[in-house]
């Protein structure tokens, strides 16, 4: 066994065990580091990802017959890295996260005390951490810290799922026993992620149960359209039990209007005599920005720019209200840089909870003594990460304005990268509202912007062009070592001039993620799009021109 416990922690903090565990990770924090370049995206060079890369690595694999030592542990890890993806300043991608140094240790010492957020007896630090988040968190949006419940769980879809499973369980509290009722109809933006499509086949509501609503010029989910398709429901002898308010969608960062979605909803349950309709914001990418729900914009004395203020100001006129829904959740992983998973789920009122408790009679093991008082019976995972610890760690470390800072550069760095983008490249529009996102759409000659967005296209045309960013996209994206953009096929949906089918519009993404992403930058991201684009185009005229010849 001696040699079995070298495997371990000591057991009594010794100092020989100590220096043994951090020369190990001396050794891994120092050849990652040799392993970043500021002008490259990965760590070190991208393996060679051949067609049957993973075939071959599930051929090689299996458990050595007896232990290797912890130098190859750390060789064979690092061998893994190589390549990896680093979010540096090169990263305009997505919502990926370069965790801070503070998130960092916060889960160095989830995992070196290992404790199992069920139940406090078993996990005292991340249970109380997760009781402060959630009473710190609370008091920022605005819930009654004194009512609300919090926990960390997986995701942003996890707590899409968490707060149907409420909602189902507040409106049909038999349905635990005897199953989901059929006639239960939930309401999305169009533009909503894909979460609750998955929470409705997995809670059996079902997918066709699941009304999307269109969206605005904005993004935002249309409110008449939202009214309507309630009301058609409800004519139809169904229930309307579910609307997900999403604050910053995904791709184009709309804010859906919860103050209106509040009003309808009420409205709609004072005309039908219905039972109440829960309200979950959906506020995974844009959650951060609560943050600013106190800043005193007139004042502004984190000295923001006038047109980044006004842009947090107005966020400010949106996120005040989030306080209306039922839930809502931060992603810590995604604007507030921190590790997967991270992810606080928020209840307004804990009464809500008992709805999905488990009976003292189910949980022999843990709970339901006179020692512990902290049990979350009520997750859908059985053993919890302690993953409050990072996002307690982050809170302290960055304070309100500390995060403030950090969220007012995502947009600083956008404004920065339109001007620069349009004034560059002519036959470029930007589809979307100014935001910690850009989505933009190239055209073959001139733009078409105004006749997409009117109907004035046919499909034809539409898809040529939808074709041709397609094709931008994999240009560049065989270039990601050097900058990496985003790209989505659904910026937002149009009609087409000759069918009765809305069509999807693609579009290239700048995410201005990381904290090395400045506005210092902004004319090597242009530089970049633009230099290709010109090749393209070259290319693509040539090989046209060949066509026809
Ligand atoms: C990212 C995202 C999710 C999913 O969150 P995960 O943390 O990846 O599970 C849900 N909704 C929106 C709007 C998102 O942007």
């Amino acid at each position: 066994m001696k040699e079995i416990q070298k495997l371990f922690p000591s057991m009594d903090g010794n100092d020989f065990q100590r220096e043994e565990l951090l020369s190990y990770f001396k050794t891994i924090l120092t050849k990652i580091d040799a392993l970043k370049d500021p002008n490259k995206l990965t760590l070190g060079e991208m393996p060679e990802y051949s067609e049957d890369y993973y075939n071959r690595v599930i051929r090689q694999a299996s458990v050595p017959e007896t232990g290797v030592s912890m130098e190859e542990v750390i060789q064979k890890l690092l061998k893994l890295v190589e390549g990896h993806r680093y979010v540096n300043r090169n990263y305009v991608a997505n919502a990926a996260p370069l965790p801070n140094i503070a998130s960092i240790i916060g889960n160095l010492v989830m995992v070196l005390v290992n404790g199992n957020n069920l139940w406090d007896v078993e996990g005292q630090a991340a249970a109380t951490a997760e009781i402060e988040v959630t009473s710190m968190l609370s008091k920022l949006i605005g819930y009654d810290e004194s009512l609300s419940a919090g926990y960390t769980t997986w995701g942003g879809q996890g707590a899409v799922f968490n707060s149907l499973r409420l909602a189902i369980a507040r409106f049909a509290p038999f349905s635990n026993q005897k199953g989901v009722p059929q006639n239960l109809y939930c309401f999305c933006s169009e533009l909503s992620h894909y979460s609750l499509y998955k929470s409705v086949e997995a809670t059996g509501i079902g997918v066709e149960n699941m009304i999307r609503v269109k969206v605005n010029e904005n993004h935002s989910m249309n409110l008449e359209d939202l009214k309507e398709k309630m009301e058609h429901v409800i004519a139809k002898g169904g229930v309307p039990l579910y609307v997900l308010a999403t604050m910053g969608t995904t791709d184009t960062f709309g804010i859906d209007d919860m103050e209106g979605i509040k009003r309808i909803a009420d409205e709609v349950e004072r005309t039908y005599d219905i039972n109440p309709i829960y309200i979950h914001a959906d506020s995974a990418m844009g959650g951060m920005y609560t943050f600013f729900n106190h800043y005193d914009f007139e004042n502004n004395p984190l000295r923001f720019e006038n047109d980044v203020n006004e842009v947090l100001k107005s966020y400010q006129q949106r996120f005040k209200h989030i306080n209306l829904a039922d839930s809502m959740v931060f992603d810590f992983h995604k604007l507030g840089q921190t590790p997967y998973i991270t992810s606080l789920f928020l209840v307004k009122n804990r009464e809500n909870l008992k709805y999905v408790d488990l009976d003292a009679a189910e949980t022999p093991y843990v709970g339901n003594r006179g020692y512990g008082s902290y049990h979350t019976g009520y997750t859908l995972e059985c053993s919890r990460m302690g993953s409050a610890l990072a996002i307690y760690a982050s809170l302290l470390a960055f304070g309100i304005e500390g995060y403030q800072e950090l969220l007012a550069n995502y947009i600083r760095v956008n404004i920065t990268f339109r001007k620069t983008l349009l004034k560059e490249i002519s036959n470029v529009v930007i589809t979307n509202e100014i935001s910690p996102i850009t989505t933009f759409r190239f055209y073959p000659e001139e733009t078409k912007w105004n006749d997409e967005l009117n109907g004035r296209l046919t499909i034809e045309e539409i898809s040529e062009i939808n074709q041709f960013n397609d094709e931008f996209a994999e240009v560049i994206g065989a270039e990601r070592d050097t900058v990496f953009f985003g790209n989505t096929k659904k910026q937002r949906i149009v009609k087409a001039a000759n069918s009765s089918k809305r069509i999807s519009l693609y579009a290239h993404k700048f995410f201005a993620i990381s904290p090395y992403t400045t506005i210092e930058e902004v004319d090597r991201y242009v530089g970049f799009l633009k230099e290709h684009l010109e090749l393209f185009l070259k290319t693509r005229n040539s090989e046209n021109f060949m066509i026809r010849a």
